[in-house]
């Protein structure tokens, strides 16, 4: 096993081949960076940005990837409800979500959230124009490591290798051979909750334990309910299986903003793999039937957590 880490897209990504292979990896990480190019809102010149800054109401020409990958995720934002929303650009600016974090005036959030409703932005069908109808921004924190993954992933198998792991700022994307995968304690990341085996997919999970901010006794964290546009108080974690890393990126995200009980039925309803751990004194931790079925020989590490997949639904009521 030989492992190799680039600084990509602002956080570490490490690539793990069972044989040494400096090509393979290479052209991994390279992959990464084209993809870092195209969508990434923290340089001044990916695609992305030229979207998000191309006069309002005229059609903008786009890249077949592009346009792609954005109708993908305005589809699966449909489908949330709006609860993962890649049009939640102007409220992470209001919440300061990229520097220290603070909390906007009532006004400003009543005046940017209308920039954020999904039909402020259109994309025609063969997904190769598209237009801003009101002056929306375009993030892509919550899907474009995934996506990144994903090519990055099918590049190495179309080069023939045969198994990988890719460990994308905490995000896992594998295929080839079984891996050992862990999600730790949302209240503190060193504590290790839960272990599993995973084969051929991605592990998501979105936390507020890595981004957290205080102001006024209030916490938050670095994820936003695009419904309200309030940023939301730490809630435990979301772990999300997918086959695609895309998906499983912005599935964990949009679980996260519907919260343990609503989230649950959602993922339950949709066939989503998800886990939710939740609680304060004493960890809960609840798994849909998708992903009992998606992890293999699940431990728990931590010996006072409950297993009760009822009890997330059972919040509600
Ligand atoms: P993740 O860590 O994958 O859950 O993604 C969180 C990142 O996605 C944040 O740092 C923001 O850049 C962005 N984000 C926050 N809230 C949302 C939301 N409701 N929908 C889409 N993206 C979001
Ligand atoms: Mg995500």
């Amino acid at each position: 096993m030989v492992t190799r880490a680039r600084y990509l897209m602002g956080t570490i990504c490490e690539l793990t081949l069972p044989v040494p292979d400096a090509s393979a990896a290479d052209s991994a990480f390279a992959e990464i960076s084209r993809i870092e190019a195209l969508i990434s809102t923290w340089r001044s010149d990916s695609e992305l940005v030229r979207i998000n800054r191309a006069p309002v109401g005229e059609p903008l020409e786009i890249s077949q990837e592009s346009g792609d990958l954005l109708a993908h995720a305005f589809d699966v934002a449909e489908e949330t409800g709006g609860a993962f929303n890649p049009l939640v650009g102007p409220l992470l600016e209001l919440w300061r979500i990229r520097e220290e974090g603070s909390v906007p005036s009532p006004a400003a959030l009543a005046e940017a959230l209308p920039r954020t409703q999904l039909s402020a932005v259109r994309i025609d069908e063969a997904h190769t124009r598209i237009t801003r109808l009101v002056d929306a921004r375009i993030e892509e924190g919550a899907f474009g490591k995934g996506y990144a993954l994903d090519r990055a992933l099918a590049l190495l198998r179309s080069r023939g290798v045969a198994a990988a792991t890719m460990n994308f700022g905490g995000q896992i994307a594998t295929f080839g051979s079984p891996i050992d995968a862990s999600v730790s304690d949302p209240r503190q990341r060193e504590a290790i909750v839960v272990r599993f085996t995973m084969h051929d997919t991605s592990l998501s999970t979105s936390s507020g334990s890595e981004k957290h901010f205080a102001i006024g006794g209030r916490e938050f964290t670095h994820i936003i309910d695009p419904r309200t546009g309030e940023a939301i108080p730490p809630r435990g974690s979301v772990s999300v299986l997918d086959v695609s890393a895309t998906d499983a990126d912005i599935l964990s995200t949009a679980l996260f903003v519907l919260g343990p009980a609503e989230g649950f039925e959602w993922a339950e309803r949709h066939d989503v793999a998800a886990m939710f751990i939740t609680g304060r004194e004493r960890l809960q931790i609840c798994m849909t039937s998708t992903f009992r079925r998606a992890a293999d020989d699940v431990r728990i590490l931590d010996r006072t957590a409950v297993l009760d997949s009822g009890a997330c639904s059972a919040e509600r009521r």
